[in-house]
């Protein structure tokens, strides 16, 4: 077993790093690690992620525990022997496989927590598919398809609803919407069945940009994304699991 760290550039984090390099008992490779230990937030384990998405993710969390990472400071020791000892359980999580088509590139990426189109300064129109069947033409600024586990973060700021990351399921949120006679969007949160297959299709290929997690990509003549879950395609590795309450909780409602 080989493994690497992914630290945030913080004198704290930093400090981690050098404490679990003296401690990890494995070898060493940036290259082709078989576990990934990253030191900081959920921003730091999502960039892990798309870097090493066949790695198993241990995520050690410097601030409150915050939804990706399964370990906080107070738990270092464990992670150490869990991860040197080989005894540990591994949760198998879900994401979103985006296929994007436009005139300049063709993409297939994944994502953890979201992915958004937009297109700034003019109002984008898309025509809404679910499965194969037209839901609606949306007209505004953009939308937004998370994941459970991403509900609380972009989505949660669009007013989207917060889903338990125990319902396997896709959330469609609109980005400031048009609604007047002339144009009409369902308007509040969709949340989808996991099996759900969703296609945006461009009505008069614009330009766009596409994120994905926190990546972006500026778009020319836009054509289409189909989204899908792809269950169980992340490993992350947990000793004790953290309540989805106690992570709500630690992040949004600390008095
Ligand atoms: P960032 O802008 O540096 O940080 C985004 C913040 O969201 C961080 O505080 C991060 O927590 C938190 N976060 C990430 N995933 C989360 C989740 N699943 N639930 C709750 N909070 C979460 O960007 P980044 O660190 O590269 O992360 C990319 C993410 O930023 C995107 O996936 C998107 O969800 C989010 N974003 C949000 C908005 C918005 O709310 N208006 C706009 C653009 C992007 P940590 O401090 O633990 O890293
Ligand atoms: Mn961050």
């Amino acid at each position: 077993m080989k493994y690497c760290i992914f630290c945030k550039n913080d004198a704290f984090s930093l400090e981690i790093k050098d404490q679990l390099l003296k401690a990890i008992k494995l070898e060493y490779c940036e290259e082709t690690p078989d576990i990934v230990i990253v030191v900081g937030g959920d921003g730091t384990l999502i960039n892990a992620a798309h870097k090493h998405p066949k790695a198993i993710i241990f995520g050690l969390h410097t601030g409150h525990v915050g939804f990706y990472a399964n370990y906080t400071i107070a738990d270092i020791e464990l992670m150490i022997e869990d991860i040197n000892s080989g005894n540990y359980q591994i949760d198998d999580i879900d994401t979103l496989c985006c296929e994007v088509k436009s005139d300049s590139a063709e993409i297939l990426n994944f994502a953890l927590n979201e992915m958004t189109i937009i297109t700034p300064p003019r109002t984008l129109i898309l025509d809404v598919f679910i499965d194969n069947e037209r839901l609606e033409t949306f007209r505004g600024t953009g939308l937004c398809v998370s994941t459970a586990y991403g509900s609380t973060a972009y989505n949660k700021s669009l007013h989207g609803a917060v889903v338990d990351t125990a319902i396997k399921a896709i959330q469609i949120t609109e980005i400031a919407g048009l609604n007047s006679n002339a144009y009409r969007t369902l308007s509040s949160s969709f949340v989808l069945a996991k099996e759900r297959v969703i296609t945006l299709k461009s009505i008069n290929d614009v330009d766009v940009y596409v994120t994905i997690d926190n990546l972006s990509y500026n778009l020319h003549n836009f054509k289409s994304i189909k989204i899908s879950l792809k269950e169980k395609s992340l490993r992350l590795g947990y000793h004790n699991k953290t309540s989805y309450l106690e992570r709500i909780k630690r992040t949004f409602l600390c008095e």
